[in-house]
C-alpha cells in the first residue's frame, strides 16, 4: 500500500468535507496528531477506527486504501486488484519473516554456544558465571517462543487430506510434533490429523 498517496487522499477528503485536522480527531476521539501523521504518510490508521474515519470522509474502506475515489463501473476490478496486491504483500512480508526468524535462530545459537564455552574462561567468579549462562538460557526461550508466533502467523498450513489452508493457533503450534516447519496438526476444516506444511500463498 501506498502510505504516502493515502495520506495525500485523507488529507483532500478532510478538506473536501470542511473539517480541520482538530475537528475530525475530535470526532474520532483521537489526537489531531494522529491525523497529521496519517496525511504525511508515516503511519496508517489502524483498522479499528478506520470504518469511522471511511464514514466522516464519507468514502468506502476500498478507496481509503487504494487512496483515490473509484468509479462505480471500475469498482469490482479496483477491488479485486487490490486485495490480489494485499496478498501479495502479506506473501512478501511473510517470507521476510520467516527468513528473519532462521537468521534469528541462528545467530542466537552460535552466541549462546560460544557463550556457555567461552565464560569459564572469563576471569570472573563461578556464581557469576552461572548467572550469564542462566540469563543466556532464559533469552535463548523467549527467542524459541519468538520465533513460535512467527512460525504461527506468517503464510499458512497446508492439510496434507483436504488441502485446506489455514493459520493454526499458537497452543496448536507449539505442542504439535514437528520436523523443521512441518508438523503434525489437526486440520480445523476436516479434523483429520496430518503432516502438515508450511505454504506461504494461500
Ligand atoms: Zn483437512
Amino acid at each position: 500500500m501506498d502510505q504516502v498517496k493515502i495520506g495525500k487522499f485523507i488529507s483532500e477528503c478532510r478538506k473536501k468535507n470542511n473539517l480541520t485536522q482538530m475537528q475530525l480527531a475530535e470526532k474520532l476521539n483521537i489526537t489531531d496528531r494522529a491525523i497529521s501523521k496519517w496525511e504525511t504518510g508515516k503511519a496508517m490508521p489502524d483498522s479499528g477506527i478506520m470504518l469511522d474515519l471511511c464514514n466522516e470522509l464519507k468514502i468506502t474502506v476500498n478507496e481509503l486504501l487504494i487512496g483515490e475515489m473509484i468509479d462505480m463501473k471500475d469498482y469490482d476490478k479496483k477491488t479485486e486488484e487490490l486485495l490480489l496486491k494485499m496478498q501479495k504483500q502479506k506473501e512478501e512480508s511473510d517470507r521476510r519473516l520467516l527468513t528473519i526468524e532462521i537468521v534469528m535462530g541462528v545467530i542466537t545459537l552460535i552466541m549462546y554456544c560460544a557463550l556457555v564455552m567461552g565464560v569459564g574462561f572469563l576471569p570472573i567468579k563461578e556464581s557469576t558465571q552461572i548467572l550469564i549462562i542462566i540469563l543466556a538460557t532464559i533469552l535463548i526461550v523467549i527467542m524459541a517462543f519468538v520465533a513460535l508466533r512467527i512460525e504461527q502467523i506468517a503464510g499458512y498450513y497446508e492439510c496434507r487430506k483436504c488441502h485446506h489452508k489455514y493459520v493454526p493457533t499458537y497452543s496448536n503450534v507449539l505442542w504439535a510434533m514437528h520436523v523443521c516447519r512441518t508438523r503434525y496438526m489437526k486440520c480445523p476444516k476436516c479434523h483429520k490429523h496430518s503432516w502438515q506444511k508450511k505454504v506461504i500463498s494461500k
